[in-house]
């Protein structure tokens, strides 16, 4: 592939939304490029499934669900969409150029529409001590399971979420200890969780999955539900874990090795450097771009699928990916994308259950800002709550004006990790609702990239 050279469709993103768009739209006769930054295509949820199909270990601990990917992924080898693997997407420009980084040089392609299908990532969770060695998030626990076969044994694990109970299962399975569970999630169900479950109902397989996880991790694990004020102990490193239980007894675990979670967020870098709208959204705590049902952005042939455009799981994203290749292919033919209303109605059967789970595992307070002054809020630049208060107090307007008081967002990860925790402290100091105090502006390069890298593609620019 030529620097600079042209298709009619580049997508950023190698998981099941990306694939499924990539199928699609290449069955259609749409030159199709996918960009992703892992060194095999599946994304977050089918990572290094094709390599795993050799492991018989691993047929056994990562569940049927995983497995299920296999098809998407032989028919995205069996396609003609090209993938390039290891390319670190930092910038749209305006005109549809996509710039990239491969092993180290930059380099640029052109789109006639580019699809973001960026996925979704972890919530920061600043409890104190969590940024101590030998803690790490359930996604990391999980990671190091899919892509070497590896676990920490006799960890604890702490949090809640589909993905909590799903990484604490596939451990299990794996045959590894799990020194204790300490789940976070409300100890009984009040009555609006009773009424969302009703639209799950649309989905029986998952909500019955769920409910196998938790038996069997009740019994095999010391298993504590309904716990509060959650924190790490250790001075250099972790050497345990304290909370409250649901009667407020309060309790500490020994443990080398602790995983925390509170749940997914969509993943905005990419859509909020490229200046799509996007809206808070009060049920998942978290920003979405503005699209379609298509996924098409605020701005024109820009478009976004799956987890990246709000977290609905692995099944809605196939079917988001698809939707967009039928609006690109639809648009590049002069046809129409088909009848919304059908697509509606398929829509709100794959995403019914996910009310019901925003609300059972809304993250507690306490996991959104810190409780104590002395936790790290920032950890680019290592700044507490503390820290953040005091900038606060000075009466900013928002986290870009804070950005010039102290610095939170400014460091190597560029606010990805503290902006929604710097958000909502803002919320809580001044009460201004969170949409109203705005988001962190996030500026590409969205990946960090070396001078040499960016003179390169300069020079080769140069000599087209
Ligand atoms: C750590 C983690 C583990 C998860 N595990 C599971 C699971 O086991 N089961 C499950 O049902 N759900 C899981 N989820 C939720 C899950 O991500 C989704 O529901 C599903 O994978 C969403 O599909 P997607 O195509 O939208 O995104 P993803 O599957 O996340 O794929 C997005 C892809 O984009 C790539 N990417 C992101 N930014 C860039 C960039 N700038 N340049 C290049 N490439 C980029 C990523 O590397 C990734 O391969 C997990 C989420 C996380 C955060």
């Amino acid at each position: 592939m030529k620097q600079g050279s042209y298709h009619d469709l580049v997508i950023i993103g190698a998981g099941p939304a990306g694939l499924a768009a990539a199928i699609e739209a290449s069955a259609g006769g749409l030159t199709t490029l996918v960009l992703d930054d892992q060194p095999a295509p599946g994304g977050q949820v089918y990572r290094q499934i094709v390599q795993n199909a050799n492991s018989r270990s691993a047929r056994g601990y990562l569940g049927a669900d995983y497995w299920s990917g296999h098809e998407l992924a032989d028919a995205f080898a069996r396609s003609l969409a090209e993938l390039r693997s290891e390319c670190r997407v930092w910038q749209i420009g305006k005109d549809r150029d996509v710039f990239f980084s491969q092993h180290g040089k930059a380099q640029k392609v052109r789109a006639g529409a580019v699809l973001i299908a960026t996925g979704a990532m972890e919530r920061a969770m600043p409890i104190a001590g969590w940024t101590l060695p030998g803690v790490m998030s359930v996604g990391a626990a999980q990671t190091m399971l899919k892509s070497s076969g590896s676990g920490a044994d006799g960890a604890v694990f702490a949090g809640s979420g589909p993905l909590f109970y799903l990484t604490v299962w596939q451990y299990l399975q794996a045959g590894l200890t799990v020194r204790a569970v300490i789940d976070t999630a409300p100890a009984r169900l009040g009555l609006r969780h009773y009424w969302l479950a009703l639209p799950a109902l649309l989905q029986p397989g998952l909500l019955l999955k769920g409910v196998r996880w938790r038996r069997e991790i009740r019994r095999k694990t010391r298993y504590i539900s309904g716990a509060r004020s959650v924190g790490i102990v250790g001075d250099s490193r972790a050497t345990g874990i304290r909370f409250r239980d649901a009667r407020g007894g309060e309790l500490t675990i020994a443990a080398e090795h602790i995983f925390i979670h509170q749940g997914v967020v969509p993943n905005v870098n990419l859509t909020m450097a490229t200046e799509l709208d996007h809206r808070w959204c009060p049920r998942q705590l978290c920003w979405h771009p503005r699209t379609d049902i298509f996924g098409q952005s605020s701005v024109a042939g820009v478009f976004v699928a799956g987890d990246g455009m709000g977290i609905a799981g692995a099944g809605a994203a196939v079917l988001s990916g698809r939707l967009a290749a039928r609006r690109i292919l639809a648009g590049k033919n002069g046809r129409s994308s088909g009848v919304p209303l059908f697509w509606r109605l398929l829509k709100f059967r794959q995403t019914a259950i996910r009310p019901f789970l925003d609300t059972l595992f809304t993250p507690p307070q306490e996991w959104r800002t810190p409780e104590d002054d002395t936790t790290i809020v920032c950890r680019c630049e290592a700044l507490t709550k503390a820290d953040v208060m005091a900038a606060i107090a000075m009466g900013v307007s928002g986290p870009n004006q804070l950005k010039g008081y102290c610095r939170a967002g400014m460091g190597r990860c560029q606010g990805r990790m503290c902006s929604l925790s710097v958000q909502n402290l803002i919320h809580d100091h001044t009460g201004v609702p969170e949409d109203r105090i705005g988001h962190l502006r996030i500026r590409p390069p969205i990946r960090p990239l070396t001078v040499g890298e960016l003179a390169a593609l300069v020079d080769e620019d140069a000599s087209e």
